[in-house]
C-alpha cells in the first residue's frame, strides 16, 4: 500500500530533506511539491537551491511546484513553510480534508493539535480525534513535530522521567546554522563567530517538552510539572544542534543507572518497525570527547540523538551532552516519522485522485 505525499514548503531546508528522505521510501511517494509566488510553476530542480549531498530524485525533479493551497493529489501535506505563513495554509489544507504533519510551530500548541515524537507520546494522537470534532473538520487534521533542539532534549528526559522523575532542567545549545533555513544567518555574522540569542528558540525549549512529556487527559494534555531554563547558541556548524544539559531529579540514581535508562529507551517505531526508525533511539557514547556535530549526527541515519559525557553535578543531580541531527530527526525525518506512525494506525485515509484540478464527483 502507497500514499501519495504532498510536500508543502518543499524548496527550503526542511522540505528538501524531506525529498531526500522519501526517496525509495517504501510507503509514501511525493506527487507535489509547493512553495511560494517566487517558486510556483518552475520545475523543482529550477525552483530549489538544491544543497543537499545526493542529486534531487528523478521523479522530483520535474514536478511542476505548485501554489501551497488545497487542491494538490495527494493523500496527505507534509509542511515546511514558513512559519509567517504556515499557520493559515495549513488549516486550509486540513479543513478541505487532508491529514497535515507539520514541523512549523503555529500549532504546535494549540491545546487540540498532538505535539508528537513517536518514541515518546505516541498516545497523543489521539487528540485528531477531538480536534476533527471540535474544528468540524472530516478526513483532515493537523499534528506537529517539536522545534528542532527540543527533540534531543525531549527523547533525552523520557527515559530519566520514567525512570526517577525530572524535576529541573537546565539546558544550553549551541545550534547549526541549518536551523535558521536557507538563507538564514548572514556569513558575515556567523563565521569566526557565536550569536548567544536565536529568536523565540528558548520560550519552545521551555514549553514544549512539557506538552511533550505531559499526561494525554481526555481533550487535552496536562502538562509535565518540570521546569525548565534554556539558553540558546548560534554556531558555525551546517547541521547538529549540540546541548549541555544539567538535570535535578526526584529520585537517586547512579551514573550506571542514568546510563542504563538513556541506551536501553525504544519506543513503539522500533516495536512496529516503522520504515525511518532508528533500531535504537537513543546512542550512549562513552567517549571523553564525544557527541560531535560533525562526527555523530549522522547516526541511525541522522535519527539517533547521541547522548555522551553523562557525569555528576555539583550543583543538581547529572549533566550530560546531547546531539541531534535538526533538518533530519529535528525536523524532516520526525515529520517523516510522524506519517509512518499515523499510515500505522489507520489514521491516514486515501483520498480520491485529482487531475487538472477535478476530482471524482467535481472540482476540488
Ligand atoms: P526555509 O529554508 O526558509 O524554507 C521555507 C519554505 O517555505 C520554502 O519552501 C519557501 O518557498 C516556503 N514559503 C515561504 N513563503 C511562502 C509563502 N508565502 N507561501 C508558500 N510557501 C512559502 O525554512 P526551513 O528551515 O526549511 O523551515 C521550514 C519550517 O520548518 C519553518 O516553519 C521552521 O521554523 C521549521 N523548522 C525548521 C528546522 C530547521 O532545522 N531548519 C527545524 C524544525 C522546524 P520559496 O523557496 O518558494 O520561497
Amino acid at each position: 500500500m502507497t500514499w501519495r505525499v504532498g510536500v508543502l514548503g518543499a524548496t527550503g531546508a526542511v522540505g528538501q530533506k524531506m525529498i531526500q528522505h522519501l526517496a525509495g521510501h517504501p510507503w509514501f511517494r511525493v506527487t507535489e511539491v509547493a512553495a511560494s509566488e517566487r517558486s510556483a510553476q518552475k520545475s523543482y530542480a529550477k525552483a530549489a537551491r538544491w544543497m543537499q549531498e545526493s542529486e534531487i530524485p528523478s521523479d522530483v525533479a520535474d514536478l511542476e511546484v505548485k501554489h501551497a493551497e488545497p487542491g494538490l493529489d495527494c493523500d496527505f501535506v507534509l509542511s515546511a513553510l514558513d512559519s509567517s505563513v504556515a499557520g493559515h495554509i495549513e488549516e486550509d489544507f486540513a479543513r478541505a480534508g487532508y491529514p497535515v504533519i507539520s514541523n512549523s510551530r503555529n500549532h504546535r500548541m494549540d491545546d487540540d493539535v498532538p505535539l508528537v515524537i513517536p518514541e515518546v507520546n505516541p498516545d497523543h494522537l489521539n487528540l485528531v480525534h477531538w480536534q476533527k470534532e471540535r474544528r468540524g473538520y472530516t478526513t483532515g487534521y493537523i499534528v506537529t513535530n517539536p522545534n528542532c533542539s527540543t527533540v534531543g532534549l525531549a527523547m533525552a528526559l523520557k527515559p530519566l522521567d520514567d525512570a526517577f522523575g525530572v524535576i529541573e532542567v537546565f539546558v544550553v545549545t549551541m545550534q547549526a546554522l541549518s536551523g535558521a533555513g536557507y538563507p538564514g544567518v548572514p556569513s558575515l555574522d556567523a563565521l569566526e563567530n557565536v550569536i548567544p540569542y536565536i529568536s523565540g528558540e528558548e520560550e519552545k525549549m521551555q514549553t514544549e517538552p512539557r506538552k511533550i512529556l505531559g499526561r494525554l487527559a481526555g481533550h487535552c494534555v496536562e502538562f509535565a510539572g518540570m521546569k525548565l531554563s534554556a539558553q540558546c547558541n548560534r554556531v558555525p556548524v551546517l547541521d547538529g544542534h549540540l546541548e549541555s544539559v544539567t538535570v535535578r531529579l526526584k529520585r537517586k540514581a547512579s551514573a550506571a543507572d542514568v546510563r542504563e535508562a538513556l541506551s536501553g529507551f525504544t519506543g513503539e517505531p522500533q516495536r512496529l518497525g516503522l520504515p525511518s526508525a532508528p533500531k535504537r533511539p537513543i546512542l550512549v557514547t562513552e567517549a571523553a570527547d564525544r557527541p560531535q556535530p560533525r562526527r555523530d549526527r549522522d547516526a541511525g541515519n541522522g535519527m539517533s540523538v547521541t547522548v555522551g559525557r553523562i557525569r555528576p553535578c555539583d550543583i543538581a543531580d547529572f549533566k550530560f551532552a546531547v546531539l541531534v541531527h535538526n533538518t533530519v530527526r529535528g525536523a524532516a525525518g520526525a515529520a517523516i516519522l510522524n506519517a509512518e506512525l499515523l499510515a500505522d494506525r489507520g489514521l491516514l485515509p486515501h483520498r480520491d485522485r485529482v487531475e487538472d484540478g477535478v476530482v471524482a464527483g467535481g472540482q476540488v
